[in-house]
């Protein structure tokens, strides 16, 4: 047991800490986004604080923030999250992950737990900064290529080259091949994330252990239509796209809840052209997002819809492009860190859920390398993104409890020690 009050303060007081003019670009907003200043000031607040408790801290060649309280060489036990904003951000996707990663370290030398520990605060998580979700963890995942680094990936803000922009940030792009050194010492990875769904919420459940995280397929369909005049055209004399857009939405729904196994389908996008009240569309494009955990099911869906999409095309006379933007495998986390966090929440006396994660985290690149989960905590109305975002700090605090208990049974046996 830890003392929750006490950690729920300590986590309440950085965040709001992390809420003022010195971390963020906007005071209505949460606005942090790699390589700016702000996001500076953020690194350099979580460096001195685990400076102070005995921590090694370092940003890798890109600008990840590596802590360590044992030598490189030693196994340690990896906690943390992402402390970037989404653009228009709040103050808990991320930070409070490595908010309660921090109050772990803290943990760790208030109650002489001597657990070896490698705190990590990810580059560029949501993409504010470049465009690109996941970059820092891609990075060290060998999931980015260097010519995408020199080139295509840019800052928004100022079309520089991630390139340029990291050495302007002081760091050396240029062995960016050493962020995979990352994984090299890690014996377990656990990662604190609010939800950002109503799961919790709904369920009346404060924490929730999570096992998987869904992969997905992103796709644009395309459907060619005749732009007639909507009161002189004559109902049989039509080619109008927006019949296949709306059949095929809603085989979307058929197929998503025929494959089961969490998988969810989503139409977030829709035009039309001209987009006029008394026209036939010429052009109807509309979005695909399928997702889930079980691989097999969500491709499947994916198939069927596109399929669908085409045949119906064809019986209204015109044809579907479909073009993929992305695809990206769902992960599955390691069962033995799962388990450690199961035992850890019942320890702690609370009722808990075991979820997938239907957000990408990057847990999703650091899984391939290490044994990972991560612990959901739940957040208000399921709301992120948006400076609505909340959560309590009670639960944090539970959640840091649940993942020191997690890291006990984790610990790797010191030198020497035999298995
Ligand atoms: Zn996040």
């Amino acid at each position: 047991m830890i003392d929750r009050e006490r950690s729920a303060a300590r986590i309440q007081a950085d965040i709001e800490t992390l809420s003022g003019p010195r971390y963020t670009q906007s005071d209505a907003a949460i606005c942090r986004y790699a390589y700016t200043d702000v996001y500076a000031n953020t690194l350099a607040f979580f460096t001195d604080a685990l400076e102070a408790l005995g921590f090694e801290v370092i940003l890798d060649p890109v600008g990840t923030l590596v802590a360590r309280n044992v030598p490189p060489g030693t196994p340690a036990l990896g906690i943390g999250s992402h402390c970037d904003s989404n653009r228009n951000g709040g103050r808990f996707d991320g930070s409070l992950g490595v908010c309660i990663a921090l109050e772990l370290c803290r943990l760790n030398v208030d109650l002489a737990l001597g657990l070896p520990l490698q705190l990590v605060a990810w580059l560029e998580e949501e993409g504010s900064g470049f465009g690109q979700m996941l970059l820092g963890s891609r990075i060290a995942a060998g999931r980015v290529t260097e010519e995408e680094l020199r080139g295509p990936i840019r800052e928004l803000d100022t079309d520089r080259s991630f390139w340029e922009a990291a050495e302007a940030a002081g760091l050396e792009p240029a062995r960016w091949r050493e962020s995979a050194r990352v994984f090299d010492d890690l014996a377990a990875w656990i990662e604190p994330h609010i939800e950002q769904g109503r799961v919790l919420q709904d369920t009346g459940r404060r924490i929730a252990v999570v096992d998987a995280i869904a992969g997905y397929v992103h796709a644009d369909v395309s459907v060619a239509g005749r732009a007639d005049h909507a009161g002189a055209t004559p109902m049989g004399f039509r080619i109008d796209p927006t019949l296949v857009v709306a059949e095929t939405i809603l085989e979307l729904e058929r197929a998503t809840l025929a494959a089961g196994k969490g998988t969810v389908g989503t139409v977030g996008e829709i035009e039309l052209e001209p987009g006029l009240i008394n026209a036939i569309a010429s052009n109807a494009r509309f979005s695909l997002d399928i997702r889930g955990v079980d691989e097999a099911a969500f491709l499947g869906v994916y198939d069927d819809v596109a399929a669908l999409a085409r045949s119906s095309a064809e019986a209204h006379g015109t044809t579907a492009e479909i073009v993929e933007r992305q695809r990206v495998p769902a992960t599955p986390l390691d069962a033995r860190v799962v388990e450690a966090l199961q035992a850890s929440a019942v320890e702690a006396g609370e009722e808990f859920t075991t979820m997938p994660s239907g957000a990408a985290h990057d847990t999703m690149c650091v899984a391939p390398f290490v044994p990972s989960a991560m612990v959901f905590l739940s957040c208000r109305d399921g709301i992120s993104h948006s400076p609505l975002e909340d959560a309590s700090f009670a639960d944090a605090a539970l959640a840091t409890e649940v993942v020191l208990g997690a890291l006990k049974r984790l610990r790797p046996p010191a030198e020497g020690q035999v298995l």
